[in-house]
């Protein structure tokens, strides 16, 4: 027998949300929407001081509930979470999409914004699915008005044939309409179908399969196309709430399960499978909300000015774009390397000043010569190398780029390249994850939950670490200014340096392209989903905060964690160079062991080393190849950045040794906080070791071709 509304007692349900149903038993209303779009203020204005709050039951997601008497009605308001999705990714959203499908309302109130109504009317359709009991509350007109955005209501009601109600919360306007709007539906008994949501034939196919015997087991009161939908996309959650608030157990109905293999295998014949299916169902609705709005909504005058668009109008056209976006990142890099130059040798003139003090003073105190190799040769010196030739580039470089970023043009740089990653199959907001990736790559891959899609996150993920992140900007940019614009640098040697290093960046951004292509052909595979990007406003950029943000957030964060972790790593590699076995140290072991490998990519054992030891921070690279080489080779006194160039070249460097470094830097292995990162994000450890893998392998390859490459053609 299948489940009908008597035998699972639907009242109950709402008891197991802890509704608190009034004497003469109240009308249960849902508030729910996207996040900051009123929905408190609507609450607050409907219930007044009526209202108490509390928890969910189990979670620690806050629960307010207030009644109010409208046409001598009793009606309880419950303010569900807001969310932008039912998905059930977050506590959150399985909160609102449990309370919507279970929690037996009589009516649900979504409040939009009628500002950005696009993003709202995914909700909006994604609650569609679920239910009609659905009246949508396009809310903060007045808001939209200043923005001389119009709203077409009518078209709304026509289009999802569900009352649309027009309300400006903060002023009270429109909530009486909303009142009378939610009393109407809540005492009529049929309600009329809202606008239906169809797929691709295939998955109507599915849906055809599987509905039937769904419709017939549980209860009328349940959306059966939407739990059809739900169990062919694999939802585990939504069988736990089936049995939470129905004790329905769904994994034990062999007929409901023999129909959901067949409508599965059915889907796979069409080559439909789990991810894409999931993509296909997201971005259908996605696709639909952007539809309707663009029928619904009309500007007055764009959002954005005159002044504004004609500025896109250049910074974002097919032939400029590009071009400008390279110039710009040449123009910023090019800044970086001349001006940290001079800097960069007077702070290491003034460092090593203090080591020759300090030398003196142990000497002085009559400390033992390894007390003094550990603290002084040891300690001091990788200290002071990370400061002199990292504290420069970073204190002109994050300044620079956080200038663009408070100008608005990320949100651009987005635009430009969002064709490229449609065509390597890949979200365009995977542009704004690597941009956010050049500050920090961690950062990079907590910024992937802008992704929706699983499949185009875990590619924006595992592709993240090919941008340059903090540490290693400056790791290029040493290397750079030694080796090719030399530390006298003349104009056009510093012109030379930002272009090769422009190079090595776009080079990064081709890489991503590349293996994220590779990856949807491959193990990720499946079609972009299409989303709206919206070009905010340029703004005049604030001076004050983007000194505070690019200063105390960027550059000593990151040379607070490079000291943290280079002080003990310059000890560990001090001893390891002076620990000795059959007369030789510990560090030249390995590198010996490391060496023929290491040859064959353009390196030497002391690089591949460095890259190893640097796993907790990528800052730390090139100090301790500095350091390796000196405790191994001969101690020498660098006081300026033309030595240390000798000092590489006196071990092996050439040109080349410098690009393939570079180039490694660029790809190999994320730092330890990222990889840590990607493990919590994916909660997967094959990922994980894929987001190793994949970046590490794809460097070795290009440093294998590059220097192979070069000395077959007789360049070095
Ligand atoms: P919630 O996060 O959806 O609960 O949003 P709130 O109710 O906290 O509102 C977010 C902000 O929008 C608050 O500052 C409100 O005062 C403001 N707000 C809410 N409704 C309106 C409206 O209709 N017009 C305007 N201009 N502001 C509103």
């Amino acid at each position: 027998m299948g489940l009908t509304k008597q035998s699972t007692g639907m009242d109950i349900l709402v008891n197991q949300f802890e509704i608190q149903r009034s004497s003469n038993d109240g009308k249960i209303i849902a508030l729910a929407g996207n996040p900051n779009v009123g929905k408190s203020t609507v609450f607050n204005s409907l219930t007044g001081l009526n209202q108490h709050t509390g928890n969910w039951p189990g979670k620690t997601v806050s629960n307010a509930q207030g009644k109010y008497n409208y046409k001598n009605t009793n009606y309880i308001l419950v303010d569900i979470p807001g969310t932008y999705s039912l998905m059930a990714n977050s506590v959150e959203e399985e909160i609102a999409r449990d309370f919507i499908c279970f929690g037996n309302t009589d009516s649900i109130v979504i409040v939009a914004d009628a500002t950005c109504l696009e993003r709202n009317l995914n909700l909006v359709l994604q609650t569609l699915e679920m239910t009609s009991k659905v009246i949508l509350c396009v809310n903060l007109l007045d808001e939209a008005k200043r923005k001389k955005i119009n709203i077409d209501l009518n078209f709304l009601t026509e289009c999802l044939n569900i009352p649309v109600i027009g309300t400006s919360a903060r002023s009270g306007d429109g909530l009486d309409s909303l009142r009378n709007a939610v009393c109407n539906m809540t005492h009529i008994q049929e309600i009329s179908a809202p606008i239906k949501i169809l797929y691709e034939d295939a998955i109507e196919e599915a849906i055809n399969i599987l509905e039937p015997i769904i419709k017939n087991q549980i209860p009328d009161k349940i959306n059966s196309r939407w739990i059809t939908l739900r169990l062919l996309d694999g939802d585990i959650k939504l069988a736990e709430s089936l049995h939470k608030y129905l004790h329905y157990d769904i994994s034990a109905n062999p007929a409901i399960n023999e129909k959901l293999a067949e409508a599965k295998a059915f889907l796979a014949n069409a080559g439909i499978g789990p991810d894409l299916l999931r993509d296909k169902l997201v971005s259908r609705i996605v696709l639909m909300a952007e539809e309707i709005s663009n029928k619904a909504v009309t500007f007055e005058k764009e959002t954005y000015n005159n002044m504004d668009r004609k500025i896109d109008g250049i910074l974002t056209s097919r032939m400029f774009g590009i071009p400008i976006m390279i110039f710009l990142l040449g123009i910023i890099l090019w800044l970086t390397i001349t001006g940290a130059n001079l800097p960069s040798q007077m702070l290491s003139n003034l460092l090593f000043w203090i080591e020759d003090l300090l030398t003196e003073s142990f000497r002085w105190i009559n400390a033992p010569s390894w007390a003094h190799g550990l603290f002084v040769l040891g300690m001091y010196r990788t200290l002071a190398w990370v400061i002199s030739v990292m504290l420069p580039p970073m204190a002109i470089f994050f300044p620079l780029f956080t200038l663009l970023e408070d100008l608005g043009y990320l949100p651009r740089v987005a635009f430009n390249l969002d064709n490229f990653f449609k065509k390597a199959c890949t979200h365009g907001k995977q542009a704004l994850t690597m941009c956010m990736g050049f500050g920090c790559n961690a950062a990079g891959i907590i910024g992937c939950r802008i992704i929706d899609s699983p499949r185009e996150r875990l590619i924006a993920i595992i592709t993240n670490n090919f941008v340059p992140c903090n540490g290693r900007f400056p790791t290029l940019i040493a290397i750079l200014t030694m080796f090719f614009a030399g530390t006298i640098g003349t104009p056009w040697q510093s012109f030379l340096s930002a272009l090769l290093l422009t190079g090595i960046i776009v080079l990064g951004i081709a890489m991503t392209l590349i293996v994220s292509r590779l990856l949807s052909m491959t193990i990720l595979k499946g079609l972009p989903s299409s989303f709206a990007l919206e070009l905010p406003p340029y703004r005049k950029p604030q001076i004050g905060r983007i000194i505070v943000r690019s200063v105390l957030d960027r550059t000593l964060f990151v040379l607070g964690r490079a000291i943290c972790v280079a002080t003990p790593a310059g000890l560990i590699i001090w001893i390891l160079a002076n620990i000795q076995l059959e007369n030789i140290s510990l560090l030249t072991h390995c590198a010996e062991f490391l060496d023929p490998f290491a040859n064959l990519i353009g390196l030497d054992g002391y690089i591949i080393m460095a890259f190893i030891l640097g796993f907790p921070a990528n800052e730390i690279v090139v100090p301790i190849i500095i350091m390796s080489y000196m405790s191994s080779g001969s101690m020498m006194e660098l006081d300026s950045l033309n030595q240390l160039r000798e000092l590489l070249i006196s071990n092996g460097w050439t040109w080349l040794t410098a690009v393939c470094v570079m180039l490694f830097s660029l790809m190999h292995w994320p730092c330890g906080t990222t990889c840590w990162t990607i493990k919590k994000e994916t909660q997967s450890w094959k990922w994980t070791l894929a987001s190793i893998l994949i970046p590490a392998a794809t460097g070795i390859i290009i440093c294998f071709l590059v220097a192979n490459g070069a000395i077959m053609l007789g360049m070095v």
